[in-house]
């Protein structure tokens, strides 16, 4: 369902995470369904945190999952293509099925990172 501050958030994020190289994920259902949740959390703790990822309850840890986070774990991200939630992706992804949810820890152990 469209709410007036959900569309505030479709076109404010869309505008920043154009400027890092990110866009929605081609998967509709999946946007709308991270989007209700992220108004639902702004609602409950002031801030559109991550629906994906844990709030501490440390302000300054917390704002690095606020949504969008991507500057904050963007070495990460781009490495997945993806953000953590998979709200967004690169550019240049058609088909975010084929990205994967890949741990920092994991990708540090490859070598990747
Ligand atoms: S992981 Fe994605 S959806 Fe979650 S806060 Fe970061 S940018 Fe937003």
């Amino acid at each position: 369902m469209s709410t007036p501050r959900k569309e505030v958030f479709r076109k404010y994020f869309g505008r920043v995470v154009a400027l890092l190289g990110y866009k929605f994920t081609p998967d509709a259902e999946l946007v709308e369904e991270l989007l209700d949740a992220e108004v639902e959390l702004e609602r409950q703790f002031g801030a559109p945190y991550c629906p994906c990822q844990a709030r501490t309850g440390d302000r300054a840890r917390d704002r690095e999952i606020v949504c969008p986070c991507i500057p904050y774990h963007r070495a990460h991200y781009d490495a997945m293509k993806r953000c953590w939630c998979g709200l967004f992706v690169h550019q240049d992804v058609e088909d975010p099925s084929a990205l994967k949810q890949i741990p920092l820890s994991e990708l540090k152990a490859q070598g990747k990172l």
